[in-house]
């Protein structure tokens, strides 16, 4: 699972420096305010977020607006995704009180719309998604005005553990392909491409808004990238977020090209027209990013109508 990872403005790897990274990607430090403020909020409350340990680049935007992505279960996983930028190893014990100050600070953030996320907690019985349900559930308890997506692991594919997310009902919930099927296995490799996206149809049934997202720049085509697009439609996903994959360290993913932003606009077209409700593309894009925005059914969907429309009246009033 995971957020789309990532982001260092420092170049230090090979890749990075052969490939120059283009003006599209760079990105505002974090400062101001609102931002120490949230820091506070999690440092004293001891909680994770994938915001720092993925270094995201739109950490400063997003705690300077108030927000900002939780990571439940520690900060340790038992997965090694190769472009992750979470450690892998043995993780600390489940701290049950974890739920509840994950909810009192979304509560003292004031924030109206929370993103969980969590490592994968392979070695747990219950994949994790007992915590899973009690976060959800002392969120929604404690904030009823928030709205709330959660960025869920593949649990193994366990229905049991998945029903648990559906029972507990956040308002989205997500679940990251990642990357297309022929390189899933090098990307992410205890993960399955097919179980993934079982994993969404699974939750589409239960009644679940869904959601996916995709990095792209290691080594996937534009013509994989659309038959994955397709698989997801045709499991219902609901919305999905396309961004650029940047590489942690040199220990991570080689990165393989800057994805131009036309391209990422194309895509963008790509999906509608195939079905989704919502699409995020461009090169900044990470799961959690105007993910506040996916919760609206028919919001994307009908802004890119109407941008359509717009379009088209500007066309023909030059005629
Ligand atoms: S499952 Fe993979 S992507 Fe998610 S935190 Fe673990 S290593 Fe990172």
């Amino acid at each position: 699972m995971q957020e789309l990872p990532i982001l260092n403005n420092t170049l230090n790897n090979n890749t990075e420096t052969r490939l120059k990274k283009p003006n599209w990607l760079r990105v505002k430090l974090p400062i101001g305010e609102s931002y120490k403020h949230v820091r506070g909020l999690v440092d004293n409350n001891k909680l994770h977020t994938i915001c720092e340990s993925g270094n995201c680049p739109n950490m400063g935007e997003c705690w300077g607006a108030g927000t900002a992505t939780f990571m439940i279960l520690g900060n340790i996983c038992t997965r090694s995704c190769a472009f992750c930028a979470v450690a892998t190893g043995r993780p600390e014990a489940v701290d049950w009180d974890e739920p509840q100050r994950v909810a009192e600070a979304i509560h003292l953030m004031k924030v109206k719309h929370a993103v969980v996320t969590s490592v994968d907690r392979d070695e747990l019985k219950d994949g994790g998604s007992i915590i899973w349900y009690n976060t959800i559930t002392a969120i929604k308890t404690l904030n009823p005005d928030t709205t709330l997506e959660t960025l869920i692991p593949d649990f193994r594919g366990f229905k049991d553990q998945i029903q648990r997310i559906i029972d507990a009902a956040p308002h989205v919930v997500s679940h990251n392909m990642e990357t297309v099927e022929r390189i899933t296995r090098k990307v992410r490799i205890q993960a399955k491409y097919h179980r993934s996206l079982e994993v969404l149809h699974t939750l589409k049934q239960g009644g679940m808004r869904t959601k996916t997202g995709i990095m792209l720049g290691i080594g996937e085509t534009k013509e994989e990238v659309i038959e994955t697009m397709k698989h997801l439609v045709d499991v219902g996903c609901d919305v999905l977020t396309l961004g650029q994959y940047l590489q942690p360290t040199k220990k991570h993913l080689t990165l393989q090209r800057y994805v131009h932003p036309d391209e990422f606009a194309e895509l963008r077209e790509i999906g509608y027209d195939l079905g989704f409700d919502y699409v995020e593309s461009g090169p900044l894009v990470r799961s959690s990013y105007h993910s506040e925005m996916h919760v609206v059914k028919g919001y994307g969907r009908n802004k890119w109508i109407t941008e359509k429309q717009t379009v088209a009246t500007t066309v023909n009033d030059l005629h």
